[in-house]
C-alpha cells in the first residue's frame, strides 16, 4: 500500500475524531453554562407578584418584620444571602428594615417612579424593595425596606446544628 494513502486515511480519522470530540466538549459545556433559573424555586402566585411584578406586600402583614432571632435572610427565589439580623431594627413602617446588606448582594436600580431606589436580589433580580436614606433611623442612615415575601430565613442555631 501507498504509504501517503495511509497517512491520508490516519490524517482523516484523526480529523474527525477530533471534530466529534469538538461538538462533545460544546455539549459539556452547554450544560455547565445552564441558566441559573433552572435552580429558582417556583413561585407561588403571591410571591411572583412580589418578586417578578414588583409588586408590594400590604404593610404590617409580613412573617418577618417582628422577626428578632438571629441568622442570614436569603433570597425566595434563588437563595442568595441578602441580609444578616445583625442589621435589621424596627422602623415601624410595616416592613422588615435593615440598615445594611451582606456586600455586593443587593442591586440598586433607580426605580421607574422616578423618586425611590429599587433593590433587587444582585444574582437573579428578584425584586425585594427599595432603599431609603436620610431618615436618621439608624448611624448607617439608611433603610433597606424589603418585602418578607421576597425572603427566606435562615436561623443562625440550624446552622450549628448542621455542623
Ligand atoms: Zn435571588
Amino acid at each position: 500500500m501507498n504509504g501517503k494513502l495511509i497517512i491520508l486515511t490516519l490524517l482523516t480519522c484523526s480529523l474527525q475524531a477530533c471534530s466529534q470530540q469538538n461538538s462533545n466538549t460544546m455539549n459539556d459545556t452547554q450544560n455547565q453554562t445552564m441558566p441559573d433559573s433552572a435552580h429558582w424555586r417556583k413561585l407561588t402566585p403571591e410571591e411572583a407578584y412580589v418578586i417578578v411584578n414588583k409588586g408590594t406586600e400590604r404593610p404590617g402583614t409580613g412573617k418577618y418584620l417582628y422577626n428578632d432571632v438571629k441568622g442570614i435572610y436569603t433570597c425566595r427565589r434563588c437563595g442568595a444571602p441578602l441580609f444578616t439580623s445583625h442589621d435589621k431594627f424596627q422602623s415601624e413602617c410595616g416592613w422588615p428594615s435593615f440598615d445594611d446588606a451582606i456586600d455586593g448582594a443587593v442591586k440598586k436600580i433607580p426605580d421607574p417612579d422616578g423618586e425611590r431606589t429599587e433593590i433587587e436580589c444582585a444574582r437573579c433580580g428578584a425584586h425585594l424593595g427599595h432603599v431609603f436614606t436620610g431618615e436618621h433611623f439608624t448611624n448607617k442612615n439608611t433603610r433597606y425596606c424589603v418585602n418578607s415575601i421576597s425572603m427566606d430565613f435562615i436561623p443562625a442555631d440550624s446552622v450549628k446544628g448542621n455542623k
